[in-house]
């Protein structure tokens, strides 16, 4: 089965937003085994929406729009869609009582266009918005299908998740089963190549591997007949995997993130934790403090960005500072010292580095970080050499010192 996305907005075809909508969707899509083979992003014009409809229903089975579902002028979508697969719009009871009871629990009042959202084309499977106003929609023309999303993405995210992917599997009489292998310490290539004989034999299940920050995922999807059939086809390969990637695998499901498998960890080993954050200012304990039940573990976090700070907050000494400089790994070590003398903290963490664009030198260049993890007076401090924005370097210290976490308290 082939799906194709269109991207309505003027918005997206101006650059002023990024497509992540195309993104989530075309990865789910492969995650469903559907083959995605076109993109488009078309601005709000119904002209130009018609003719990409058209031309999309004449190569794919499956065509997922997403934006422009708005109450306003501009929003066109569903009018567009509706008319190019033959369907009129009629008033639809739920969807309209959800647009009421919407604005009731906000305390608002609906303007005259929002009933505009309830109307849908007759016969077609509406998906209700918990998230919004603009209920999806899912149309069939023939033998083909239509979909349509609302453009925010946390409405449309959820409703992917919860109906349309639900929807697209009844479609096919296989099911499909995937298992995501999450990967710290251990860059994409490597990774690649430690299971190149198995990538090279795949056919079912197929194994695709993903780059993230500092991560790689492995993903291994098997198709079959049904879940058991699928899950025994997954679990050798599963297996080989786990095999050889032993402890740089942090998560075997796709949503445990690095940073709640160090919360996990350290509430297994019942450790609290502080940290101590300079280039990064406060990265690392924003990505920490999002994990549901990190205040379990996570005590303090100090954004130390100048000397003055690093001394008035954790103690150090301006001689040293001078000596060593603040990128430095006296510097790192120290930080994580005073914090420890602070915050009476199992694990002190510091980051301290040159995220650029200025600032480099020959002997200190940009990208240049310290990261030190002392886990109950017993230090560990690592140098590090990021490449990249300041964004980017920023990010990379971040997850590099969830990583040093992970490996400093696993070893205790
Ligand atoms: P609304 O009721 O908010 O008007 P809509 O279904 O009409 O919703 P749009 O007007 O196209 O959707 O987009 C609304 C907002 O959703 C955009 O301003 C943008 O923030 C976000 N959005 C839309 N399309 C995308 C996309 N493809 N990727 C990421 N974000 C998007
Ligand atoms: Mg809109």
């Amino acid at each position: 089965m082939t799906a194709e996305i269109i991207s309505v907005g003027t918005e997206i075809l101006m650059g002023n937003i990024v497509n992540t909508n195309a993104a989530f969707i075309a990865e789910r899509l492969s995650a469903l085994g559907i083959s995605c083979y076109y993109q488009t992003v078309v601005g709000d014009n119904a002209d130009r929406l018609k003719d990409q409809l058209k031309r999309s229903l004449k190569r794919s089975d499956i065509v997922i729009l997403s934006g422009g579902l708005g109450p306003t002028e501009d929003d066109l979508t569903k009018e567009t869609a509706a008319s190019v697969c033959g369907y009129k719009l009629v008033e639809d009871v739920k969807a309209r009582q959800d647009i009421a009871e919407y604005f009731k629990t906000r305390g608002k009042e609906p303007a005259e266009n929002n009933w505009k959202q309830a109307m849908v084309p007759e016969g077609c499977t509406v998906l209700y918005n918990p998230n919004g106003t603009a209920p999806g929609i899912i149309m069939q023309k023939g033998d083909q299908h239509v979909v349509l999303l609302p453009g925010p993405p946390d409405e449309l995210v959820p409703m992917f998740k919860k109906q349309v992917e639900k929807y697209l599997s009844s479609l096919s009489e296989d099911v499909i089963v995937s298992r995501t292998i999450k990967l710290c310490g251990v860059g994409e290539s490597s990774a690649e190549e430690a299971i190149l004989d198995l990538i090279d034999n795949q056919t079912n299940p197929t194994i695709a591997t993903y780059a993230k920050i500092r991560e790689v995922h492995i993903r291994v999807t098997a198709r079959a007949k049904n879940i058991k059939e699928a899950k025994t086809i997954l679990q050798p390969t599963v297996r080989e995997i786990k095999k050889r990637f032993k402890d740089n695998i942090f998560a075997t499901e796709e949503e445990v993130t690095l940073e709640a498998s160090v919360i996990d960890l350290l509430k297994k080993k019942n450790f609290s934790l502080s940290i101590a954050e300079s280039c990064t200012g406060g990265l690392l304990s924003a990505r920490l403090i999002n994990v549901p039940g990190a205040s379990e573990v996570y005590k303090s976090g100090f954004v130390v960005y100048s000397n003055k700070a690093k001394r008035k907050l954790l103690g150090l000494k301006k001689k040293a500072i001078d000596k060593y400089g603040a990128v430095s790994a006296q510097t790192a070590e120290e930080m994580t010292k005073g914090l420890a003398m602070e915050t009476k903290s199992d694990v002190c963490v510091s980051i301290t580095g040159i995220a650029g664009p200025g600032g480099g030198s020959a002997e200190k260049p940009v990208g240049l970080v310290y990261i030190a993890c002392n886990v109950k007076g017993k230090i560990t401090v690592r140098q590090y050499m990021f490449k990249g924005t300041r964004a980017k370097i920023r990010e990379s210290s971040a997850a590099e010192a969830l990583i040093l976490i992970r490996e400093c308290v696993a070893n205790r």
